[in-house]
């Protein structure tokens, strides 16, 4: 994936593989679906890919999506502001994407500190059906 290019450059090897497993994957996957696709290269423990994926999310380069226990590649070119993410997730055909929204986090900053809350993270994940699923 190129837009990923600069970033492949400071990953292990280990790193890189599950990066591409995320990046070529159609939806959010699993650490085991992960595993299972990379254990021809040398993966062989549930540990190994959670250490990648540690780092590939503290790069930003891969998101958590709490409610389906899963991972996901990052899509955007700017990967540098990445605290606040929404992501929706069709729930006929599992299709996830991301969006931005610099409203929706600004609005979120507010209602933070509106409470005296400092806020580092969020992610929003709404649930639905995609274009092509409502269209069926
Ligand atoms: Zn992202
Ligand atoms: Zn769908």
């Amino acid at each position: 994936m190129s837009e990923h290019i600069h970033a492949h450059e400071k990953l292990t090897k280990n790193q890189t593989l599950v990066m591409d497993a995320l990046a070529n994957a159609d939806g959010p996957l699993s650490a085991y679906t992960i595993l299972d696709q990379l254990r021809g290269n040398g993966f062989r423990a549930p540990l190994q890919v959670y250490r990648a994926l540690d780092k590939l999310l503290d790069s930003g380069l891969v998101h958590r999506l709490e409610s389906l226990n899963a991972f996901v590649a990052c899509r955007h070119d700017d990967c540098t502001d990445h605290e606040q993410t929404v992501f929706m997730i069709c729930e006929t055909c599992g299709k996830v994407s991301e969006i931005a929204d610099k409203a929706l986090t600004q609005h979120l900053q507010k209602m933070a500190s509106a409470s005296q809350f400092s806020l580092t993270k969020a992610t929003i994940e709404l649930r639905g059906r995609c274009k092509a699923c409502k269209t069926v």
